[in-house]
């Protein structure tokens, strides 16, 4: 077993490396599973071992691994020019041709473009342009962000604080901006008993509004969104959500902000959640599957009010100081342009409808009834089931994350790849993946719950 020599990657890695959202404790006793390669919906450990990956990496490969035309894009442009920046007026046509590609296919009022290396840094940036664009207009008390408990948007300074979940806040010195965090869209978890979707809704845009004259609307800069939440539990809002939320933040020139870092590009069978939900953004946050993550890339789309104003700005104090040494990548962006090539070309958004709608059907037959299973819940290709103790009083388990960390475990001998959130697990497969991959990744995920499910008992 490689894993057992002292000299091995899985001994160094344990040696060397400081993991992301990882126990460090536990790692040390477990070590890590070393990725070895990848092919479609498949990776390969080093030991041999094939997994499908239920997760598309990080919610991300939307082409699958092993594309070899994201490669092949990579290698061109390496050769032609590998670095260039935009700052002080350089360009380069990648980057250029990926922002057109972007405002074509965005929601329309969207007209320009800012790339950056992460969605952290992308939200990072959301945050300083909407300060920026509201101190040009002179309204500079117009600081405070809206967000989501439960939201994620990163876990960079600001990003972090706009972030709605604990485990990224403690001991972060987190929140640090002044942000606002409402309450969960999660009609299962926080509606009142006999409420409906649109009257949960209603109370949520209330609580909205309410926090917005409490602060004082001239306090209040933006409202920032996933259109669905994805890590913080896979939640589709309830029925009406977006439309009353976007009229009370308009109603207090309050903008908003979608960050479709993982909704984007085809995940709900829309090329973006804005227009499943009709949302009408005027900043939009893009990331990973805009390249698939075989580069790191994100980008900010702007409207033409707030980029007029930043313009008029930049031109009264001299400059936009704000830029990253590897924004406007061209590599990166190469990749970008190819990718939605290829997600156009092959009708990946309307692969991720179609086969989106037999996963959530196949999701909600097998589990639904099950006694340790409160929800399950998703739209095309991204679903999650939440486990309860106890069905009737949707009890959590004690500890929080138990069975789920269990299922993730026994996921990885069942040859699939899935994500535990606390005891909520996550499903969102390249969208590449066909209907028979698909019912292949639920039997495996099946086996995987009822091992761990029975271990329980
Ligand atoms: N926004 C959303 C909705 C995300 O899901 C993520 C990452 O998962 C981010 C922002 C942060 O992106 P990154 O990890 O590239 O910084």
């Amino acid at each position: 077993m490689p894993s057992s020599l002292p000299n091995s990657i899985h001994a160094r890695d344990v040696e060397y490396l400081l993991h992301a959202v990882t126990n460090a404790r536990r790692h040390e006793e477990r070590g890590p599973i070393i990725i070895d390669r990848g092919e479609g919906i498949h990776v390969f450990d080093d030991e041999g071992r094939s997994y499908i990956e239920a997760m598309a990496g990080l919610w991300s490969v939307a082409v699958g691994f092993g594309e070899k035309r994201l490669a092949d894009a990579a290698y061109r442009q390496l050769q032609k020019l590998p670095y260039y920046h935009s700052f002080s007026h350089k360009s380069n046509e990648p980057a250029v041709l990926l922002a057109e590609a972007l405002v074509r296919i965005s929601p329309e009022r969207l007209t320009k473009v800012f790339f950056t290396n992460s969605g952290s840094e992308a939200n990072d940036t959301a945050v300083k342009l909407v300060w920026y664009y509201n101190n040009a207009r002179g309204l500079h008390a117009k600081k405070t962000f809206i967000a989501r408990q439960g939201g994620y948007h990163g876990i960079t300074i600001a990003a972090g604080s706009l972030t709605g979940l604990p485990t990224n806040h403690r001991d972060f010195d987190l929140p640090i901006i002044p942000v606002k965090h409402v309450t969960t869209p999660h009609f299962y978890r926080y509606a009142q008993p006999g409420e409906s979707e649109e009257a949960f809704s209603t109370r949520l845009a209330e609580e909205l509004e309410a926090t917005i004259l409490e602060a004082g609307p001239d306090t209040i800069a933006a409202f920032i969104g996933e259109p669905l939440m994805g890590a913080g539990g896979v939640i589709p809002p309830p029925a009406g959500y977006w439309e009353k939320v976007q009229a009370v933040c308009r109603r207090y020139d309050i903008l908003i902000v979608a960050d479709e870092v993982i909704n984007g590009f085809g995940r709900l069978g829309t090329m973006f959640a804005c227009e499943y939900y009709g949302i009408d953004p005027d900043i939009l946050v893009l990331s990973k599957q805009i390249t698939s993550s075989y580069q790191p890339l994100a980008a900010l789309l702007i409207s033409d009010a707030i980029y007029q104003a930043i313009a008029d700005n930049s031109a009264k104090i001299g400059t936009l100081g704000h830029g990253f040494t590897a924004g406007a990548h061209p590599v990166a962006t190469a990749v970008g342009l190819e990718n939605l090539a290829i997600i156009e070309e092959n009708g990946l958004v309307e692969n991720a409808r179609a086969v989106g709608e037999v996963m959530q059907r196949e999701l909600r037959r097998r589990f639904a009834d099950h006694p340790l299973v409160g929800e399950v819940r998703g739209i095309g290709l991204i679903a999650a089931i939440e486990l309860v103790a106890d069905k009737a009083t949707k009890a959590r388990f004690d500890p929080v994350g138990k069975l789920g960390l269990a299922i993730f475990d026994a996921g990885h001998e069942h040859g699939v790849i899935i994500r535990a959130i606390g005891d909520q697990i996550a499903f969102c497969p390249p969208l590449i993946i066909t209907e028979a991959e698909m019912i292949e990744m639920l039997d495996r995920f099946e086996r995987a719950f009822h091992q761990a499910t029975a271990a329980l008992a």
